[in-house]
């Protein structure tokens, strides 16, 4: 006998939001999550660790889907855009369109409230420690209560919103639609200071309070970027993250032995603007440490009784790691989704598959082309990353790409480019061939399976079409 619908484990974005879907529509909610209120959505004992930017078209999703608008003081400072520069500051291209940097901590109370509001349980102090599985389906969830007791809750559907490291999905048994696990590859170490700084003159390569800015250089973030997010306040969140194999491979050939930790602190004393910088102690969220996934969410985010959403199916956008929007997007339609599976009285495999096709829709259909547009971009070196967005892209062509667009490299222009002084034809011809594959990836995602029935084989040629490109690029920081 089931105790609720839909239990949602976890009670950060993409939990609270698929808890305000289902409750919304009807369904009987149970929200569990491991912090105290006051903490509601905190990650880790770091805190609340984001670089808290978000694009406005995803506040628009969740305001059309389940009705939630979010104003000050939760939307802290707008911006124009997010900004990335190539490693010698010359080259700028506007990524994404306008958007916000978030106040995490008072958005995580906004929403679990909104879904509270709507009409689901929510109960803190509570660890979730796996799923509970009968005849290959999940029906519930076990874990502990605040006194460390053991707890069990049924449901017919779970939907896991754990965040990266989950311990629903992690032990679900093996199966071809939810990876246990993430390769190290795909993911980024990451870290970030919310501080006070004085400027220091103004350069707007270095700190723009209307723009969001990303630095590639493959020195300073091997395999990711540097970040400075305006905030509120003579505020700034400034981080950076990085792959394990290229901070391996920068270090051995710089001859260091350089961490993330340090990479930060070298990477805020680089930034001549921001300056004296002290660190924000405002909800212990000051300063942080997680990490990211950057690889296309899983092939599929259903299993019988299951869903998945957010962090813990590998959403964040492969080229931004911008995860906030997905998590949003995914939450708000796994929860409907949910709700008309429990009305259906039917959470088998078949019935939740509708919520893969509704987030491909959504979002999702970009994300496998973005893969490979990041690990091209791995494979760069500083001088060929300045030279690239000088010579073999126009403003335009990548904007494209960050839209998940495929531009047109066509024969003709292909010549022009060559024309116009590109010395370098075998890194083009890598351009060509990522772009060539990325319009692959996003026709096979067009045609992404209606049903489970046919999913083996279109798993088989994403998964098939990923390998040949890993294979071709590899990791080349320095
Ligand atoms: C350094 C850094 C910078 C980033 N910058 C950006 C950015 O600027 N813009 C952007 O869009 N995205 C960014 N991201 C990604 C973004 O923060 C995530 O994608 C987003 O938080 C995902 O939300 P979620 O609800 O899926 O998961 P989470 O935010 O991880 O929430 C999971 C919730 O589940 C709870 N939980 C976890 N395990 C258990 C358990 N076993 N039992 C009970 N409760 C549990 C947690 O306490 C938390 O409340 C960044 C990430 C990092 C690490």
């Amino acid at each position: 006998m089931a105790d609720y619908n839909v239990i949602v484990a976890g009670g950060g974005i993409s939990g609270s939001l698929a808890a305000a879907g289902a409750a919304k529509n009807g369904a009987k909610v149970l929200v569990l999550d491991r912090n105290d209120y006051s903490q509601v959505g905190k990650k880790t004992n770091w805190g609340w660790v984001c670089g808290d930017a978000v694009a406005k078209t995803h506040l628009d999703f969740i305001n059309e889907e389940i009705g939630l608008r979010l104003t000050e003081p939760v939307l802290d400072v707008a911006v124009e855009g997010v900004q990335v520069l190539s490693p010698d500051l010359t080259r700028k291209f506007q990524f994404e369109g306008a958007g916000y940097s978030l106040d995490r901590p008072k958005l995580a109370k906004v929403i679990i409230d909104f879904a509270k509001k709507s009409g689901a349980e929510y109960m803190p102090h509570h660890e979730v420690e796996g799923p509970i599985v009968e005849d290959g389906k999940v029906v519930g969830v076990y874990g502990r209560d605040e006194k460390g007791e053991q707890v069990k809750y049924r449901s017919k559907i779970v939907i896991d919103a754990l965040g990266i490291a989950s311990t629903i999905r992690r032990k679900l048994p093996q199966n071809k639609y939810i990876e246990n696990t993430v390769s190290t590859d795909d993911i980024e170490s990451t870290g970030r200071y919310i501080c006070y700084f004085e400027a220091n003159g103004s350069d707007i390569n270095y700190y723009d309070k209307n723009n969001a800015l990303i630095h590639l250089n493959q020195q300073l973030a091997p395999g990711g970027y540097g970040w400075v997010f305006p905030k509120s306040g003579n505020r700034v969140n400034i981080g950076l993250g990085v792959e394990k194999k290229s901070l391996e491979i920068r270090n051995a050939k710089l001859n260091k032995k350089d961490t993330l930790h340090m990479l930060i602190d070298q990477y805020v004393d680089w930034n001549p603007i921001v300056r004296n910088i002290k660190i924000d102690e405002q909800d212990a969220n000051g300063k942080g440490y997680w990490s990211v996934t950057v690889r296309r969410q899983f092939d599929s985010l259903v299993f019988p009784g299951y869903m998945g959403a957010g962090d813990s199916m590998a959403m964040p956008n492969p080229i931004s790691a911008g995860g906030i929007g997905p998590a949003m997007v995914s939450g708000a339609i796994a929860g409907k989704v949910a709700a008309d599976a429990v009305s259906a009285n039917d959470a088998s495999l078949e019935s939740l598959w509708k919520y893969n096709l509704r987030y491909n829709t959504a979002y999702g259909s970009k994300t496998a082309g973005l893969e490979v547009f990041r690990i091209y971009l791995q494979s760069l070196n500083n001088d060929l990353i300045n030279y690239g967005m000088t010579k073999f892209l126009t403003k335009e062509e990548a904007i494209a790409i960050s839209y998940g667009n495929i531009p047109e490299i066509t024969i003709a222009n292909t010549f022009t480019k060559v024309l116009s002084g590109i010395s370098n034809i075998s890194a083009f011809k890598d351009l060509i061939y990522c772009v060539k594959s990325m319009k692959e990836l996003n026709r096979l995602y067009s045609e992404y399976p209606k049903d489970p029935s046919s999913f083996d084989p279109w798993k088989e040629k994403v998964g098939s079409k990923m390998r040949e490109v890993k294979e071709r690029f590899k990791p080349n920081p320095i």
